[in-house]
């Protein structure tokens, strides 16, 4: 059976590709992938999301975000796209459950991963106290020294978000001003949980059982210390999920998917949506959006693809 609307994600891209392509009667199928929800499912609270003027658990939105997607005919395929062929339509997608996927058009929609600090411990001690998502782990660090790395809005979230549970929660950041907003500044300021260390990365996580603490050098001086932490939390940003797409799709020199503004990609048929093209908004909402544009992109596209009516735009 070759469907006619395949979206390879389930975050919020992915699940509001769905609504769209569902509603227009396109029975999407959406193979969620290797983190389900996305990475807003790992968020603690959602505050900038429109409609939830109490702020949102990340998990409990994109549930909601696929339930609805679902209520209108989109069917979910637990799985990971192990291969894509895109060469010539059907588009054909190859699972790691053995099924092969065919699909007239495709919305791509697989996100970013959180990038690592790549030093020595880190991956030694991954899930023995180095972890990217608070949210999912943070419980398990009750009263104990957390170090959280990196100046962003996620660093200063997740900071913030550990500190229900750590006695103390160190932000290690390697500039002096932070990227994060001022809101989440005011706020971590005004915790006593939260300390910082400016300047400062981290070159080594220590311990040999479970972390034990970090090596830091600051840039400015180049002094070296030891300090102790019995969790590493990295929130150093992302890198988009696209090594299934070398060779295939046009990619920019980061790895991001590139688009004509209109989530089309190079190749007629296939669009994008999310995290995996944006590096610039990278938000909840921006990803909806642009999941939104690239259901009726490609529904535009299946209405023409007897080539009678270039509809709106051409290629
Ligand atoms: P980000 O904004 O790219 O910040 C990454 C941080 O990590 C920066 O402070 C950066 O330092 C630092 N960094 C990068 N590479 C590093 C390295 N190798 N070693 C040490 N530090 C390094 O990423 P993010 O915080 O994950 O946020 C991603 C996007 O999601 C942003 O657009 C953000 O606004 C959004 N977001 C929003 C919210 C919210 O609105 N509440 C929450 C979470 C995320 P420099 O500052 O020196 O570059």
């Amino acid at each position: 059976m070759v469907h006619k609307v395949v979206v390879i994600g389930s975050g919020p891209a992915g699940l509001t590709a769905a609504l769209y392509a569902a509603r227009a009667n396109l029975a999407p199928v959406v193979i969620r992938g290797l983190q389900p929800g996305g990475l807003i499912a790992t968020t603690s609270e959602v505050e900038n999301y429109p409609g939830f003027p109490d702020a949102i658990n990340g998990y409990d939105l994109a549930e909601k975000m696929e339930k609805q997607a679902g209520k209108f005919g989109t069917v979910y395929m637990d799985g990971i796209v192990e291969k894509v062929d895109l060469a010539q339509r059907p588009f054909k997608l190859y699972v790691d459950n053995g099924d092969v996927i065919e699909a007239e058009t495709l919305v791509i929609s697989t996100g970013a991963s959180p990038r690592k600090l790549g030093v020595p411990g880190e991956n030694e001690l991954a899930n023995r106290g180095v972890s990217y998502c608070a949210v999912c782990d943070g419980f398990f660090f009750k009263e104990k020294k957390l170090v959280v790395v990196g100046g962003g809005n996620s660093a200063l979230d997740e900071g913030l978000f550990l500190t229900r549970f750590a006695s103390e929660v160190t932000i290690v950041h390697r500039r002096d001003s932070l990227r994060a907003d001022p809101v989440l500044e005011t706020r971590a300021n005004n915790n006593p949980k939260i300390n910082f260390i400016w300047d400062t990365v981290v070159t080594k996580v220590l311990g040999t059982e479970r972390v034990e603490g970090v090596m830091l050098k600051n840039i400015k001086t180049g002094e070296e210390m030891e300090y102790e932490a019995q969790g590493v939390f990295p929130y150093i940003g992302h890198i988009p999920n696209t090594a299934l797409f070398v060779g295939q799709l046009d990619l920019d020199e980061n790895g991001y998917i590139k688009s004509d503004g209109r989530t089309r990609t190079n190749i007629a048929g296939v669009f994008v949506a999310g995290d995996v093209e944006d590096h610039i908004y990278r938000q909840a909402i921006t990803a909806a959006g642009t999941g939104c544009m690239a259901a009726m992109e490609a529904s535009w596209f299946l209405d023409n693809l007897d080539g009678q009516s270039e509809g709106l735009g051409t290629w």
